[in-house]
């Protein structure tokens, strides 16, 4: 191409020109899944958060699987094998109507499909992926329990054999799509220390009450997980997998989801500040056309641009099998911060509408203070980037 040429028209939707970087193969995945999205939540998603309920939750895991969006990025099993890239630009636009949405797959794909997929034995991932991966059977992941978040090597949940059985005692708590799950993955002490349980919901003694009262990720289904007594036949077990380093390693999985999926959040509402900025006339003239405004358009499209920009090139990382954790550790930490602060931004703009439901706002806002909690919080995140930088872990 000559140096003459015209650089292409600037675009409000890509300010930075970062589709240049991806393929027309990535951008048709982005393409079709937005479309999903908009046919099958988007016009519903400020009333299920409103209502604190999905309509038919099961329905629209099933929508997700026909396109093939559950553990798209794994391969085999009826799972889509698609690459990192695709998988977080599907979260961008799932996260892009709501959190709860990008959570509700990232969590049956990243969590409790990775877990059986890398874990499991040959029987387990043949009895739970084709299903998964369909959207037929939905999957949780249970590590949280009400006295260990941050810190789940101190679980009290514990199985203990009996004769050629398993009996798993203890709670869980936080756990995503848990009442609406067939199987639940369970992280539980043994006496050969932290080992994985693929646990059928129907099983007696399990039950999954859902948390209600929550401010936040409220188009999502998060329960308690009840473990009374619940029998386990011996293949129940991950065969191999022992320690801390099972559930991590799926936590790290899915995080990557999270360092794409919170840029959607962020970039539907500067979407819908850039819009209200140019509608809402203060002072004779449009908020769009006073420099305070166009200051808080311009750092939070910085923010968003740099965050595309990190989170593309720790996809293309993943994908070459080159990343570390501690750069995921960075993806997330930054990525969700400012998702969070470009959102609260936002806010200020739209006003007083800004706290109505009638914009994705304040929804949004509010969504991402699960989001910079869940998967490793900020501090969390901070604690493993100032260990890989200074040699000493400041953990406790
Ligand atoms: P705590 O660990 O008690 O932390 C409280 C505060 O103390 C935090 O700010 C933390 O960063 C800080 N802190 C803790 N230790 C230190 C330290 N050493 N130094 C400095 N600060 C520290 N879990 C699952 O297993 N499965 C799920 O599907 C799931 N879904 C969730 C969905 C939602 C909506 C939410 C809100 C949570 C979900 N979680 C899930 C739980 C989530 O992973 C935990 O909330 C998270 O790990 C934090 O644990 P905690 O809430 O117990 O906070």
């Amino acid at each position: 191409m000559s140096h003459h040429a015209m650089p292409p028209p600037f675009d409000v939707h890509d300010p930075a020109g970062i589709d240049d970087l991806l393929s027309q193969e990535e951008k048709d995945v982005r393409a079709s899944v937005r479309q999903l999205v908009d046919q099958v939540a988007q016009p519903y998603v400020a009333g299920w958060f409103e209502s604190g309920q999905i309509d038919d939750p099961r329905g629209l895991m099933k929508h997700f699987g026909e396109m093939g969006l559950l553990g798209m990025h794994l391969e085999g099993y009826g799972c889509a094998g698609m690459s990192s890239v695709d998988y977080g630009l599907a979260c961008i636009e799932l996260e892009a109507c709501d959190s709860g949405i990008r959570s509700m797959v990232s969590v049956q794909g990243s969590l409790a499909m990775f877990a059986i997929w890398r874990f499991g034995s040959e029987e387990q991932k043949q009895e739970w992926l084709p299903r998964m991966a369909t959207g037929e059977a939905i999957g949780c992941f249970g590590l949280t329990e009400p006295d260990h978040g941050s810190d789940p090597g101190g679980m009290r949940t514990r199985a203990i054999r009996d004769g050629d059985e398993w009996i798993l005692d203890g709670r869980k708590m936080w756990i995503t799509n848990g009442s609406i799950a067939d199987v639940a993955v369970v992280w539980a002490q043994t006496d050969e220390g932290i080992r994985g349980f693929v646990v059928p919901t129907d099983t007696p003694g399990f039950s999954a009450p859902e948390i209600k009262h929550k401010m936040s990720l409220r188009a999502s289904v998060t329960s308690e997980l009840v473990l009374d007594g619940v029998r386990l036949p011996g293949d129940a077990v991950f065969p191999e997998v022992r320690g801390l380093k099972g559930p991590l390693s799926c936590l790290n999985e899915a995080r990557l989801g999270i360092v794409w999926g919170a840029l959607g959040a962020a970039r539907s509402s500067l979407d819908a500040a850039l819009s209200y900025a140019g509608d809402r006339v203060q002072f004779g003239k449009p908020i769009a056309a006073y420099q305070l405004t166009q200051a808080k358009l311009a750092d939070m499209t910085l923010e968003l641009v740099k965050g595309q920009l990190l989170a593309l090139h720790l996809g293309r990382r993943k994908d070459a099998g080159r990343i570390r954790t501690e750069q995921v550790s960075l993806g997330k930490l930054n990525n969700i911060r400012e998702a969070l602060e470009i959102c609260r931004t936002a806010r200020t703009i739209l006003g007083a509408n800004g706290i109505s439901l009638e914009y994705p706002v304040m929804r949004h806002a509010n969504n991402l203070e699960s989001v910079l909690t869940y998967e490793g919080t900020v501090e969390m995140h901070t604690l493993v980037i100032g260990q890989a930088l200074t040699g000493h872990a400041a953990f406790r």
